[in-house]
């Protein structure tokens, strides 16, 4: 297996760690998280901070409102800690979005499949397949997405991405993901508002994409 070279950004990272990330987001960071031990070891020493921090706010430096809500905000836990994964495709966050059970792919057409785990007014998380070679139609966002290898990889304008990477593609990314030639690449995609597709052809995919 090759080294991840893809990780989560800092501000994604302290939101994980002090439970301000939407579902779809947090399932990407914790799944990423049970595969990467340099992100494991930055949350952990991210965690240490924030405790440290308040360790160090005397009672009169604050007003109890502000430390009321410091405090609010550190209750609201993260999601568990799921253990490294060394093996399966599906790291333990992905395996409790699917119930415990293999994906049920629905078919997009040229071989790409989806199942979407979660959609709501947070946004969205679903798993992609992608045959090898094959394109995911070109499109853009109207807001974050997280993307997260789960088998094989894939390569677009930012690079090549395999498992374990993670790509944090902001609205102003025009990309197609093209699946490396080696495997199927299975994906975890969250998204926080629809998915923009350019050409006419891939209007046939936007209303299974756009959830
Ligand atoms: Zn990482």
């Amino acid at each position: 297996m090759t080294a991840i070279t893809h990780h989560i950004s800092d501000d994604l990272l302290d939101a994980f760690v002090t439970g301000n990330l939407s579902h779809p987001f947090a399932v990407v960071v914790a799944a990423h998280l049970s595969l990467c031990d340099t992100c494991r070891a930055r949350a952990e020493a991210a965690e240490m901070l924030g405790g440290a921090l308040l360790d160090r706010i005397a009672p009169t430096s604050v007003s109890a409102g502000a430390r009321d809500r410091l405090l609010d905000a550190l209750d609201r836990a993260p999601l568990p800690r799921p253990p490294i994964q060394r093996s399966g495709i599906f790291p333990a966050p992905v395996m409790q979005a699917l119930g415990g059970q293999p994906p049920k792919w629905r078919m997009l057409g040229g071989g790409i499949r989806q199942q979407i785990l979660s959609a709501d007014a947070e946004g969205s998380l679903r798993l992609l397949y992608i045959p090898p070679g094959r394109a995911v139609p070109e499109h853009s966002h109207g807001g974050l997405e997280l993307t997260l290898v789960l088998q094989g990889s894939f390569s677009d304008s930012e690079g090549r991405f395999g498992r374990g990477d993670v790509e944090t593609a902001h609205d102003e990314i025009d990309h197609q993901p093209i699946a490396g030639s080696e495997a199927p690449c299975i994906c975890l995609a969250a998204t926080d508002a629809p998915l923009r597709f350019r050409a006419a052809i891939p209007r046939l995919l936007q209303p299974l994409f756009r959830i």
